[in-house]
């Protein structure tokens, strides 16, 4: 494989997925509603001859790629489209027309560079078996990985591994990071309701005190990351809401505390649940009060399979040189629904530059933008990955 053919082949459509990109950076679509985002997709695929089936997840779409030569394999290539609810305060030309809604993660440069691939592999089908494109709605809380994994995604379109792709601000255009083994976090959430008679605050002795667990339990979860987390182990936990009373002289019947824990592990995130419950079981229980737990599990730890990320590094390396590659990357608390799709298959989350200028701080930060520059080594790593697991012979 000529990397540099590739990278030209890819300049030369430069313009056109740039202008693409703007488009649907101007065009914001969150969580299933991302209508507009997927026309725009299809219309493309159509006009380059590529087969796609649409209306999976709602505005999903998966676009089929056959290599000219036979193969049984097949893999997945996974972009996310969606936006986020959040307002823009970007001024160049392609800022969001939409109010409220903004591409404050790339997910505008996700798509397109997943297409810009997508057509680079139509015209040069020089591999042994089958590519899937998968173009994914509401990856940001909405579990769209998850939903098109239900309704057959796997069944419909088999594939051997799944890779992704996701645009990391703070490091240089250019240069590619991934770790084996978990990645990115769990991301759950909980209430916990505390009951009691609640009562007049002069005669404690007549009622029961929902503000005595309260104290127990925000202080007695903290003693799960120090005294039941493994210390090499990592996991956050923190609360988010605690509300409860009305008058400074009447003890409330009823206080609701709300938080999220993180981690990155399944056997870390069972410990979690199964403490969390005890400690707030246990806190109600000596004070006489009762106790509702809900706690809701968002998207699992993102963990990637070893061999697929040496193919990862590997296609990477490729792409821009081992030197630009770091292929053991600290793991991040942030958290992305590929997670889904890795427990089905093995495969890798990679992460690429989007530079390292002042605006280039975080992603899902009000001025934050995809960057441009990092569009063709996308695409190229993504003709790079087909490259490492479809260039065998069958
Ligand atoms: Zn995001
Ligand atoms: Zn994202």
């Amino acid at each position: 494989m000529e990397m540099e053919k590739i990278l030209a082949a890819l300049r030369r459509h430069g313009p056109e997925m740039v202008a693409f990109r703007h488009d649907l950076h101007m065009h914001p679509e969150t969580c299933y509603e991302e209508h507009r985002t997927a026309a725009k997709v299809l219309e493309k695929l159509n006009e380059w001859g590529i087969e796609a089936t649409t209306g999976i997840a709602g505005t999903g779409i998966v676009a089929v790629i056959r290599g000219s030569r036979p193969g049984n394999r097949a893999i997945g290539l996974r972009a996310d489209m969606d936006a986020l609810n959040m307002v823009e305060s970007n001024t160049f030309a392609h800022r969001s027309t939409y109010p409220n809604k903004m591409h404050g993660c790339g997910h505008d440069g996700h798509t397109t560079m997943l297409l810009g691939a997508a057509r680079y592999l139509k015209n040069n089908p020089d591999f042994a078996g089958t590519v899937n494109c998968f173009f994914q709605p509401a990856e940001e809380g909405g579990a769209g990985g998850l939903r098109m994994i239900e309704e057959g995604l796997f069944q419909r379109f088999p594939c051997d591994s799944v890779y992704s792709l996701h645009n990391k601000p703070g490091i240089p255009v250019g240069k590619f990071v991934t770790r084996s083994g978990p990645q990115l976090a769990c991301a759950d959430s909980w209430t916990v309701t505390f009951q009691g008679t609640g009562g007049h605050g002069g005669a404690p002795e007549k009622s029961t005190d929902t503000t005595i667990p309260l104290a127990q339990f925000i202080l007695g979860i903290q003693t799960i990351i120090a005294r039941n987390v493994p210390a090499l182990e990592s996991a956050v936990l923190s609360i988010g809401t605690v509300h409860g009373g009305l008058s400074f002289n009447v003890m409330p019947s009823e206080i609701v505390v709300t938080g999220t824990t993180r981690c990155h592990k399944p056997e870390i995130r069972d410990l979690l649940e199964k403490r969390l419950t005890e400690i707030a079981q246990g806190a109600a229980a000596m004070s006489h009060c009762t106790v509702v737990i809900d706690y809701q599990r968002g998207y699992p730890p993102l963990i990637n399979t070893r061999a697929e990320t040496d193919k990862a590094i590997a296609a990477a390396a490729a792409v821009v040189g081992i030197e630009n590659v770091d292929g053991d990357n600290p793991p991040i608390n942030a958290a992305d629904d590929f997670a889904y799709m890795l427990r089905e298959r093995p495969g890798c989350n990679v992460m690429m530059g989007n530079g390292d200028g002042p605006q280039w701080k975080n992603n899902h930060m009000p001025g934050y933008d995809f960057n441009d520059e990092a569009i063709p080594f996308g695409s190229a790593y993504w003709i790079s990955i087909v490259n490492e697991e479809l260039n065998q012979p069958a």
